[in-house]
């Protein structure tokens, strides 16, 4: 029976998506009770439920690596204390670097890694080749394994995560809809939904692609837009490892892990086409976009001699999905307003959920966050009144920049 709307709340999340249940578990965790999460529809729905789950530590700021740390100690233990499982698989990811620049990119990263506790080994292309025997070796300069990465399936996480908050008494409201704010000066009063108006103490915005909606309804300019994002399924493979690592080939735009059987191939491809440009669509919810096997086609050339199996592998699915992408890239985490905090932006959110939520409950609960996230900071931005068509713009080049290469003295990718 659907539980009814609280009129009065100390807490409420807007969104159910990985990052939402992340902040409504670890608030519960350091003992916050009235906790409210609302969804418009179910939770995973929005961008959560098709991601491809794979766990990256290197990331694009030291804040985020940490925060990618914390996550994998979640995954390890989210199963025993919640009973549901995350399908945590730790079997490394393999980075190669097909050109100099990356190589010396890797060596940078891997010399980084350390003082977050995490190894990354360098190895060699033959070293690279036994750690994954699908490879072609053409070109390959080395490459940087990091035994700790793995893949998720991020329904389990996101489900372990609404689980836990539930036992630790939070509501998780599913089928109600945010429609606005009462506000006055920088305070929200009440939060009003399609079923009756909520009065609250602290609001959190983490409604993914649609944050920039739910912002713009308290007054806030958000800059979070939303581009397409495509990874096909293939065939089986025969006697494929059970421990293939994931494998990150970022000069020929690719990534791949295995799934059920066969191979999950992502092209980090540089023109992905926006969507939603004129507002998210309020009602999209567990959609997929329409394939478009010709966006693969420039990419699948490079991906197929690094991996020639695939040239002799049917394509079982195609999963074209859309993601958040603020101005910059990097996720939006801040107060906005008095109480009206943002955790949005997330670009590659199933990694980061568990450690963002971590700290934005030590943040809320501690009055600051437990190391420096400035890097990720609302207030990082000079302007939030971009235009639609300037907000587009940024994204895109955040996003086309995502796989360049990087200088080591930058903080590490
Ligand atoms: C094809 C693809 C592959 C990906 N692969 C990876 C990967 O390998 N690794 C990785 O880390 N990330 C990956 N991602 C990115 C990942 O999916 C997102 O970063 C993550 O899901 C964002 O989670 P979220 O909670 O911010 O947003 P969402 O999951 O979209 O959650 C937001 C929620 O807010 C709700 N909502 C919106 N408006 C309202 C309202 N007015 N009232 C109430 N509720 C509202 C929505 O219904 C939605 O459920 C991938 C994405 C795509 C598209």
């Amino acid at each position: 029976m659907a539980q009814p709307i609280p009129t009065h709340a100390a807490i409420v999340i807007v969104g159910g998506g990985i990052i939402g249940c992340a902040i409504a578990y670890h608030l519960t965790k350091r003992g916050h009770r009235d906790v409210v999460l609302l969804e418009k529809s179910r939770i995973t729905y929005g961008s959560t439920w098709h991601a491809a789950g794979n766990i990256g530590q290197l990331r694009s700021s030291r804040a985020l690596t940490k925060i990618v740390t914390m996550s994998v100690e979640q995954f390890r233990s989210l199963e025993r204390e919640t009973g549901v499982s995350p399908d945590w698989r730790e079997v490394g990811s393999l980075r190669i670097a097909s050109s100099e620049e990356r190589w010396r990119e890797l060596e940078g990263a891997a010399a980084g890694a350390r003082g977050f506790g995490f190894e990354v080994e360098l190895v060699t292309p033959e070293e690279c080749k036994r750690l994954y025997p699908y490879i072609s070796l053409e070109g390959v300069v080395g490459g940087a394994f990091t035994p700790s990465d793995g893949y998720v399936q991020p329904s389990g996480v996101t489900e372990a995560f609404a689980k836990g908050a539930r036992e630790g008494a939070a509501r998780i409201l599913e089928g109600v809809r945010v429609t606005g704010f009462e506000r006055t000066g920088r305070r929200i009063l009440k939060i009003l939904t399609d079923q009756g108006a909520i009065r609250c103490d602290l609001v959190i915005n983490a409604a993914g692609m649609w944050a920039r909606e739910v912002g713009a309804m308290a007054g806030v300019a958000v800059p979070v837009a939303a581009f397409e994002n495509q990874y096909l399924i293939t065939e089986p493979i025969p006697d494929l490892p059970r421990d293939l690592p994931v494998i990150r080939d970022n000069d020929n735009y690719f990534y791949a892990r295995p799934e059920v059987g066969g191979l999950l191939v992502g092209t980090v491809d540089k023109e992905n086409p926006p969507f939603g440009r004129g507002g998210i669509p309020p009602d999209f919810e567990r959609q997929l976009l329409p394939e478009d096997l010709e966006r693969f086609e420039p990419a699948l050339g490079r991906i197929t001699r690094r991996l020639p199996i695939l040239s002799e592998l049917g394509v079982r699915d195609v999963v074209n999905g859309p993601l958040p992408m603020s101005v910059d890239g990097e996720p939006i985490v801040g107060f906005a307003l008095d109480n009206f905090f943002l955790a949005c932006g997330f670009v590659a959110g199933i990694g980061q959920a568990g450690g963002a939520g971590a700290v934005i409950a030590e943040w809320l609960t501690e009055g600051r966050p437990p190391f420096d996230l400035s890097a990720l900071d609302c207030r990082r931005f000079s302007s939030s009144a971009y235009s639609e068509d300037e907000l587009y713009a940024a994204a895109e080049r955040a996003l086309a920049h995502h796989y360049d290469i990087h200088d080591p003295d930058d903080e590490p990718r």
